[in-house]
This record gives structure tokens, sequence and C-alpha cells, in this order.
């Protein structure tokens, strides 16, 4: 049995219009459709249509993570001050989008807004010999950021998910070579949903003692950020470092770099031992010698992900889900009052989920046609599958991909052949 659903059973709804204070594209249609809930300026609630999504580009994430070799846990939200004061990153001056709060006995904690300190301060319980590493950690957790302005919907939260990685390794040329393939693994992560042809790795600020980090910049008019890219040699560059001496390095003229709006949907950093030193994280060599620790450490928006598969797949009736992440695959629609398409709607139904293919089926009673085909075009999911009067007098489904305009009519059997083989 597969995790469909009677969209009868649904209890958000869908509606006409956002909030009027939601100025953002995708956080607009995510809430029309039901997918999340505005609480607050940068926060949001995950309902089950937006949640089902969420989980899936998480699993992408997961599945990319573990690939090269990293594991899993998760760590608080509350963090003590003296773990964020041994690098000077508890004071509000120097971090300023802190949200703090306290103890009954005034004792001040913060919510965590990264986990750098945090897991350099754990590991030092678990780690002091070169058989210790390497070792790749992440997360997939909540952060609070007390962000100025928060206009862009899901993508800039202040309270959002984040995928955090960190490495730990003997030297430097490891951390350089998981580095490049982390790099790897993050297109691979922005193909599988469906923004990797407009997702550039691009040069930015910052790297600690390495000269540049890395942005995964995904090209929209709707991004806070501005990037200059040079197509024919697929480079980028963050605006935040274009200089003559940049350029000189980097191989590239002024006059062959276009400007274009992106949204930083990954970070990538060479912290090297900015962290692991001041904690005292050391290793002892196969010498006994004592030696510094190489850090990274690699982010991804995951909220802010969702977000920008919306504003880049969307078109003016709605979203368009790649079918890696769509919350369904197969929108199922029933239209009209008459008792054999009931009848006909709720086979296919069964047949479909039987075969382990997830639908959402508009079983509704009293809708329109041009209701539920609307609901659809802005639910987004993939494939639409009618039964109709109509259907029924052609001995078959009514079937149209978001992408097209128009669909064709096929047997039930053809369908199941037409999923199955693209899944
Ligand atoms: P930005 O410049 O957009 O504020 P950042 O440099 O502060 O991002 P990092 O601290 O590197 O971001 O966080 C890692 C990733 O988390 C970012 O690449 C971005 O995708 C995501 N992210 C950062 N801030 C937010 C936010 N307020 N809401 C949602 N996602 C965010
Ligand atoms: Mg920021």
């Amino acid at each position: 049995m597969t995790n469909s659903m009677r969209q009868s059973k649904l209890f958000t709804k869908t509606r006409k219009e956002a909030p009027t204070d939601e100025v953002s594209k995708n956080a607009e249609l995510l809430i029309r459709g039901g997918f999340i809930h505005k609480e607050m300026a940068g926060v949001y609630s995950y309902l089950p249509l937006g949640l089902r999504t969420l989980k899936k580009i998480e699993n992408i994430i997961r599945e990319e993570m573990n690939e090269i070799g990293a594991e899993e846990l998760i760590m608080t939200a509350l963090q003590k001050q003296e773990v964020w004061e041994k690098v000077g990153r508890w004071d509000d001056e120097v971090v300023d989008i802190w949200f703090k709060t306290k103890l009954k006995d005034d004792t001040i904690l913060g919510l965590g807004f990264t986990h750098d300190e945090q897991l350099v301060n754990l590991l030092t319980e678990y780690i002091n010999s070169y058989k210790d590493l390497p070792l790749y950690l992440y997360q997939i957790q909540t952060k609070f950021r007390n962000e100025l302005r928060s206009k862009s919907g899901i993508m800039r939260g202040r309270e959002f998910l984040m995928k955090d990685m960190y490495s730990f390794t003997k030297n430097q040329e490891d951390l350089d070579t998981f580095y490049e393939g982390v790099k790897k693994a993050y297109m691979k992560v922005f193909t599988r949903c469906g923004i990797g042809h407009r997702t550039y790795v691009t040069f930015a600020s910052g790297g600690t003692f390495s000269q540049y980090s890395h942005e995964f910049q995904t090209i929209s008019e709707a991004g806070e950020d501005t990037i200059y890219v040079e197509e024919s040699k697929n480079i980028a560059l963050n605006e935040e470092i274009m200089t003559d001496e940049v350029l000189a390095e980097l191989g590239v003229e002024k006059s062959d770099l276009v400007a274009k709006k992106s949204i930083e949907v990954g970070n990538i950093f060479k912290q090297s031992t900015k962290f692991t030193d001041p904690f005292n994280l050391y290793y002892q060599d196969e010498n006994g010698e004592k030696k510094s620790i190489y850090m990274g450490g690699y982010g991804i928006g995951v909220t802010r992900l969702m977000g920008t598969i919306v504003e880049v797949l969307s078109d003016d009736k709605g979203i368009i889900w790649p079918e890696s992440v769509a919350p369904f695959a197969v929108h199922l629609l029933a239209l009209g009052a008459d008792e054999a398409v009931n009848i006909e709607a709720n086979k296919v139904y069964e047949t479909l989920t039987n075969n382990n293919i997830e639908v959402l089926f508009d079983d509704r009673e009293g809708l329109s046609a041009g209701e539920k085909f609307a609901d659809s075009d802005l639910l987004g999911i993939p494939m639409r599958v009618v039964v109709s009067a109509r259907s029924l007098k052609e001995n078959g489904v009514e079937i149209k991909k978001r992408t097209e305009e128009k669909g064709s009519v096929v047997s039930v059997d053809e369908l199941l052949k037409l999923l199955v083989s693209s899944s």
C-alpha cells in the first residue's frame, strides 16, 4: 500500500488569494495550494502536502550525503554561551542574527543559527587518534536567524531547515579532496531536484585559510544575490568578489561576464583549523605526535531549496513540481456526478495505488471541471489523470502532464506502463 490520498479527506483547501502581506511567488503559490501556512514573516508551518515534498527533498540530500560517506545526526537548537564564546561569535555585535533565550535561573542560551562550534566541542569527547579520521557528519535541522528582512517567503526564514555537514580530516589535502567531492554531490542534489540546469558553482568570499568559498547559485529574478557568469567557461562569481585581481586570477574578462540575479541554495567553506584549534580538537598521528584537524563546512538551505524549485518551476497557473519531489505522482480527477464515473475513478485509484504509485484522488463532490482543473494546475502534480463521462465513452482515461497543453486518452494499462517506466 502506498501513501495515496483522497482529496476529500485533505484538511487543507486551496485558496484564490495568498495573505496580502505575502510578496514572494514561492510563498504565494505554496500558501494558496495548502502546502504551507504563514505564522508570521519568515516563519512557516509545513502542512501535509508541503511536508511530503519537503521529505522528498530531504531524502535526495540524505542519499547524496550518505553516498559520499557522511553520517547523519541531529544536534540541539538550544546552545550554551561558553561554546560560542570560544571563537568570539556569541557577541550580538559580531553576529547580528542571534535569537537568545533564558533559563529560569537566568542562564542565557542561544538558539542555534549554525552548529560549527557545538559540533567541534562535542567531538572533543570522541576524537583523539588518526584512527578516528576522516569523519564526515551532517544533520537536517531547524536553524533560527533573526533576519532583518524576511520577504522572500520560505527562501529567507527566521526559522528554517538547513542541511549542514562538517568534515574533519587529517590534513589540508584530504580536506581539498572531500571538498571537491561535495561540489559534485551538491550538483547531483540540485539536478535531481530539477534546478541543476540553472545552478552554478560560484566563487564567493570567505573560506578562512583558502581564498574562496563556493556558493551554489540558482538563476532567478527572485534571487537576492547577483552573480557574474562566463557561460563558455562555466565560471561564475559572486559580485561581492568582483575585483580586477580576482578576475585576473580566474582568467576571465569583465566584458565576457553577464550579471544575473540568483538564489544561494548552498554554500561550502574550508574552515581549516579556525574552530578545531581553539577547542583543542587535535589528533595523535601514527607516531604519537599531536596534529591539527582540518575542517570543512557545507550547507544547503533545505526549505530555501523548496522555495527555489517553486520560483523556477512554475507558471501563471501554479507550481510545476519535478517528479522527484512532487507530493504525489498522479493527480486523479473524477469529473461530474455520474455514478459510472465515480465507480471507474475508484477502480483506477485502487489499481494505481496497488502498483505503488502515489495518487492524490480528487473525489470531491459538487465541484465543476473548471474548478478541479484549476486546483490541479495550482498543486502542480506532474501527471493529471481524468475520469469523466467522455473518457468512459472512449474506454480509457484522459492523461495530461502538467507541462503539456493538451492531453490524450489511454487505457489504464498503458497509463500504468508509462508511470512505472518513469519511476
Ligand atoms: P544568505 O547570504 O542568503 O543570508 P548565508 O551566507 O547566511 O546565506 P549560510 O550561513 O552559509 O548562509 O547557510 C547555508 C545555507 O542555508 C545557505 O546557502 C542558504 O541556502 C541557507 N540559508 C541561509 N539563511 C537562510 C534563511 N534565513 N532562510 C532559509 N535558508 C537560509
Ligand atoms: Mg545570512
